[in-house]
């Protein structure tokens, strides 16, 4: 046990590495992109300014910036929450050179419904963007990443005003990028998402194929799990909209909360048939489906409804009760001993864990960062690892299991010598080789003499003792090759591949004087274990149940001329002796 899990760790370790590295790898320099100081902004940071009750327009949201009602964002892009009122966003951009240069702003979330960009020169609007995925006529998010507008800065100073609105979690990073720098962010998110949709199309596949090939549940459903995962993603990511559903908005609006709720259930039925809920604990598994069914319902309510912002509030909520209650059912089995629970509990630790941090920055409850956005998604790379292992490491319990059974079919309980069974088949095999190969082949069958004495004086327990003792001695008389037997009650047989009359005779001799002198403890030094003993060399039989009817007769006649004796047919005579037949 202890082997195989040091066999396991390396696989483990070096496939959590490498996914870290090749996340890291293609998310890491994400975050150093927002570099307002490269532009000498007029301000530090952008600054923002929340609505009340009543829409703003342009000119009103100048004049709250120029009378400093304005906040300083700070360093960080921030969620407003669910169901925010519309944001305006300001940054004031300075060209300190004397032509214009082209910059890159790209802002918001990508399931931000409305953004309207006003680029203004000298207190004048001097051009204006619509951006959002509320309407198709819109400028479309870039997927990954938010919403993009190039324009040519002139110099001097020139100011962006940003009205940000959406019933989903109000999140807008801010970045202004050189061309080259939007190029290469753009190129780096196109490659972590290949790397992530690659692997989890891999992984989808395998788990179908395995469902296919092997219709165990688990596979089903967790392929279903991250199937929905792929579908949220790509549509929280912008990419279902951009690919998928181009055309619609009234899809898009309500696909990644729809999204959210179908991946916390499939989630949790995943975990429910992973871990075998249905069998070990029926009511929780009913609870769960409760759950399910009740989120699923409600979320068809606000979609009929058309409440976008309760829905968020519900499908937020669903997802972070569903994962937290996955990482107390993988506590709860390990705590029942359900060893494959180990990695079911890590993988959906990270699993857990990541959709959690994910959905609380989305939210706004942690300050937003670039791997806090995209935790869910490393989270699922290492929870689709760990559970691949999980699998296997139950295919391989499974093989276990199996081994033992076939084992125990095989071997006497008591005394651990092969059984009846066994003999017959491993003998049969032997016994026809011989046959083929001209070589010789002895059995030796013993019946203890009187035994049943010993289990009435001495008890049964006792008797078990005596078996247990002759069974040693047998195995101490039998050489590499030969079969030892338990054949019946007290009854024993050695096979000997090679041995011919005369040994196996010598073989049979010793076994009795040994019995005689083995202490069986409880015995006390009175008594010795006696046995009769018969022997037969393979001749003519047709195969081995006859071998073994000729050395139960020779059996039956050392009973019959007083016990604790060997016999068989006569023994060919020495050279020069006379034969005594
Ligand atoms: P004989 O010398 O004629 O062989 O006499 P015996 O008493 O040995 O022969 P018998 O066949 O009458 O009795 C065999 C006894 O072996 C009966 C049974 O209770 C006992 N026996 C069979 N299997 C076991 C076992 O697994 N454990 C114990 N303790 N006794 C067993
Ligand atoms: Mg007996
Ligand atoms: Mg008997």
């Amino acid at each position: 046990m202890a082997q195989s899990v040091r066999e396991r760790c390396p696989l483990l370790i070096q496939s959590l590495l490498s996914i870290v590295l090749l996340f890291t790898l293609f998310t890491g320099a994400q975050s150093e992109t927002l570099r307002w100081a490269d532009f000498q902004a007029a301000q530090p940071d952008p600054s923002w300014f929340q609505e009340a009750d009543q829409r703003l327009d342009l000119a009103t949201a100048i004049h709250h910036a120029r009378q400093g009602d304005f906040q300083p964002l700070g360093s960080r892009p921030r969620s407003f929450g669910i169901g925010a009122a519309p944001v305006w966003f300001h940054l004031a951009v300075q060209n300190p050179g004397n032509a214009p240069r082209t910059l890159d702003l790209v802002a918001g979330a990508t399931w931000i419904d409305r953004i309207d960009v006003h680029v203004v020169r000298d207190g004048r609007r001097h051009e204006r963007f619509m951006a959002g995925d509320g309407d198709r006529a819109w400028k479309r998010p870039v997927a990954g990443l938010g919403y993009h507008v190039r324009h040519d800065f002139a110099p001097g100073i020139t100011d962006i005003y940003l009205r940000a609105e959406t019933p989903d979690p109000m999140l807008m990073p801010l970045q202004l990028l050189s061309p080259g720098q939007f190029q290469a962010l753009q190129e780096r998110t196109r490659y972590t998402y290949g790397l992530v949709y690659g692997f989890l199309l891999a992984l989808l596949l395998y788990n179908v194929l395995l469902y296919l090939g092997l219709r165990q549940a688990q596979h089903r459903d967790y392929s279903l799990y991250l199937a929905v995962f792929l579908l949220m993603n790509l549509a929280y990511t912008g990419h279902g909209y951009n690919w998928l559903w181009p055309q619609a908005p009234g899809i898009q609006a309500y696909s990644i909360l729809i999204g959210m709720v179908l991946f916390a259930v499939t989630g949790l039925r995943f975990a429910g048939t992973f871990l075998n809920l249905a069998g070990h604990a029926p009511g929780l598994q009913r609870g769960l489906r409760g759950f399910s069914l009740a989120a699923l319902a409600l979320m068809a309510l606000m979609v009929a409804l058309d409440r976008q912002t309760s829905a968020a509030l519900l499908a937020f909520t669903v997802v972070l009760v569903a994962f937290a209650v996955m990482l107390v059912l993988g506590g709860l089995a390990l705590w029942r001993g359900y060893t494959a629970a180990r990695y079911f509990l890590l993988a959906v630790i990270s699993g857990s864990a990541g959709a959690i941090v994910t959905t609380l920055t989305v939210w706004g409850w942690i300050p937003y960062s670039a791997a806090g956005f995209r935790a869910v998604e490393f989270g699922l790379l290492i929870e689709a690892t760990l559970l691949a292992l999980a699998v296997a490491y139950r295919v391989r319990e499974h093989d276990r299991a199996r081994e033992r059974a076939e084992q125990r079919a095989r071997v006497d309980p008591l005394t651990g010598l092969l059984n009846r069974r066994a003999l017959l088949e491993q003998g049969e095999g032997l016994y026809q080789l011989s046959r083929r190969t001209g070589g010789d082949l002895a059995l030796v069958l013993l019946d203890l003499d009187h035994f049943k004495r010993i289990n009435d004086r001495y008890g049964h327990a006792v008797g078990d003792q005596a078996l247990i003792t002759v069974a040693r001695v047998l195995q101490q008389a039998s050489r590499r090759g030969d079969l030892a037997a338990r054949w019946g009650g007290e009854e024993f047989v050695l096979l000997l591949p090679g041995a011919g009359l005369d040994e196996a005779r010598t073989v049979a001799e010793r076994v009795r004087s040994e019995l005689g002198h083995q202490p069986v403890r409880e015995l006390g030094p009175a008594i010795a274990l006696r046995a009769s003993f018969g022997v037969a060399v393979q001749e003519e039989h047709e195969n081995l149940t006859e071998l073994i009817r000729e050395a139960d007769e020779w059996l039956y006649q050392a009973k019959r001329e007083g016990r604790d004796q060997v016999r068989s047919a006569a023994p060919a005579p020495w050279p020069g002796e006379p034969d005594q037949t």
